[in-house]
């Protein structure tokens, strides 16, 4: 890994300027492999990860400022939620992220350059070059998680293509000299937005300048003052300016996630405003999304076009965050029709499901990749199914294989998944949350590759195995 930032720490990092949501999807990510534990501690959240999480959500966010109320989450309009350690959303901050990926990764064998900018690119059939420094990488492939400015997009030739700005966001760190002036939390304003977060002096706003003042000039304390006296309507004033960054609502995607043997992840590959918490649980899904596919086709067993699947799969969710994005700034513009939207959209989020339908998305679940046929659990994330010994589909999925989860009375997909066990663990017994299927195929980034009905048929067991896990291996 070649990373640019000679040090990892950061105050863009830490809290309160480095928190971030994660989704659960996203928490469900880090549970699967062994990292939920970690990831709650060094995100200063306390709680037993082990224990069954809560059959309604606690915290379910924003839609364009609007708060939703969790207690109109319809659950039972949820598909396939079952409870398990990973059901909530998480607040956490950058550093602690990253602290548990590195260690991760160290543990994997991963060395991390630190202080290494990647600035030329190039590849033929065989190999890419990353030319960082004085020196030249040479690998067989190369995935720029480079973020939204990322220099491998530009170097390996992606279309880059969406839509211009409408605001400049900011987010301050400042001595507020009477913060009593501010509400806290989010303010739809007539003129744009502001939030004042829980945290001292951190506040948020956005003014629909058309992205005019990112970064075309630094953003000084005068300026920002004005900016937040004009969203805010007051004459609220900034002493002292600790940090602050602009950001806007540009909103870009590649047209495609692949290269030759050039690939994009998170931020590099889709870039939209902060607004609904996206940014970093669509990188976390990239990520595992990729991984297991990109770790089989370098091995060598991944059936031709299985790292495809990547950008096919992926590429629709990033779009459609990106929709989300622009839904947001259009609500929130500061115009009559706009803020006509506004008041029908609050309307629908005072409803259950208008509050059910936004949670949805926001937590990931209603994310599913069309990966053929009928059976509605195949292509969704797959809930915590437990064996009747208390086995939970996360605990077998830490080493980063597969599982097949057999619940028919005869065991009879044992003989065939055993095939493949190299690259998925078999598992059966009786299911202790009975969804009306008999086994399961669930692949190494937790989706259902592949699901039968109460006798399950072998064959299209190992049709679907071998599908997503190469021909068996040689015994
Ligand atoms: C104010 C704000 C609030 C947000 N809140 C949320 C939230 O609550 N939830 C959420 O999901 N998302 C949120 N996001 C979005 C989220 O932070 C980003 O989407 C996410 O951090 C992107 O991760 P990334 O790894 O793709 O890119 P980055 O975090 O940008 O990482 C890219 C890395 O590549 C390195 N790099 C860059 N260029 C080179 C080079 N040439 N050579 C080598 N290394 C290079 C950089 O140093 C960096 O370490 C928020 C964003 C903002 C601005």
């Amino acid at each position: 890994m070649l990373e640019r930032e000679p040090e990892s720490r950061s105050p863009w990092k830490s809290d309160p300027l480095g928190m971030r949501g994660l989704s659960a999807a996203s928490v469900e990510a880090f549970y699967r492999r062994g990292m939920l534990r970690p990831l709650l501690t060094a995100s200063g959240v306390d709680g037993d990860p082990g224990a069954d999480g809560p059959s309604a959500p606690r915290g379910v966010g924003h839609f364009a400022g609007m708060m939703l109320d969790p207690a109109n989450v319809d659950v039972d309009a949820l598909p396939f939620r079952l409870p398990g350690p990973a059901t909530e959303g998480v607040m956490t901050n950058l550093e602690a992220v990253e602290a548990v990926l590195s260690e991760r990764a160290s543990m994997l064998g991963v060395e991390v350059r630190r202080g290494v900018t990647v600035s030329a690119v190039a590849q033929d059939g065989e190999r890419v070059v990353a030319r960082a420094g004085e020196r030249e990488y040479a690998a067989r492939w190369l995935v720029g998680c480079d973020g939204g400015r990322s220099a491998v997009r530009g170097l390996a030739g992606f279309d880059f293509v969406g839509t211009e700005p409408q605001f400049t966001g900011y987010v301050v760190l400042a001595t507020i000299a009477d913060p009593g002036k501010l509400r806290p939390g989010f303010n739809l304003t007539p003129t744009g937005m502001y939030l004042r977060t829980p945290a001292e002096g951190y506040v948020g706003m956005l003014e629909f300048d058309g992205g005019a003042f990112d970064r075309s000039q630094r953003p000084t304390r005068e300026h920002l003052q004005a900016v937040l006296r004009r969203v805010s309507g007051t004459d609220v004033t900034l002493s002292d300016v600790h940090l602050a960054s602009s950001f806007t609502d540009r909103a870009m995607q590649t047209t495609s996630y692949r290269q030759g043997r050039v690939l994009l992840a998170g931020d590099a590959a889709h870039i939209h405003s902060p607004l609904g918490a996206q940014g970093l649980n669509l990188g976390i899904g990239d990520a595992m999304n990729l991984g297991w596919k990109l770790a089989a086709t370098v091995h060598g067993y991944a059936r031709d076009g299985l790292v495809d699947t990547y950008a096919r799969e992926r590429r629709p969710i990033g779009a459609r965050a990106l929709v989300w994005a622009r839904a947001q700034t259009a609500v929130m513009r500061p115009d009559p029709h706009a803020q006509a939207i506004q008041g029908v959209v609050r309307d629908l989020l005072g409803t259950r499901d208008g509050t059910t339908y936004v949670f949805a998305h926001t937590s990931g679940s209603s994310i599913r990749y069309d990966l053929g046929g009928e059976q509605p659990l195949v292509g969704r994330n797959a809930p915590d199914l437990r064996l009747g010994d208390g086995t939970r589909l996360g605990d077998l999925m830490r080493d980063g294989r597969g599982v097949a989860l057999d619940f028919s009375a005869d065991r009879c997909l044992r003989g065939s998944a055993m095939r493949w066990e190299s690259r998925m663990r078999y598992a059966a017994g009786a299911v202790r949350n009975d969804l009306g299927v008999g086994a399961v195929l669930v692949r190494p980034d937790g989706v259902v590759a592949w699901a039968g009905d109460r006798d399950p048929d072998r064959e299209a067991f190992e049709r679907a195995a071998g599908q997503w896990f190469g021909a068996p291996p040689e015994s």
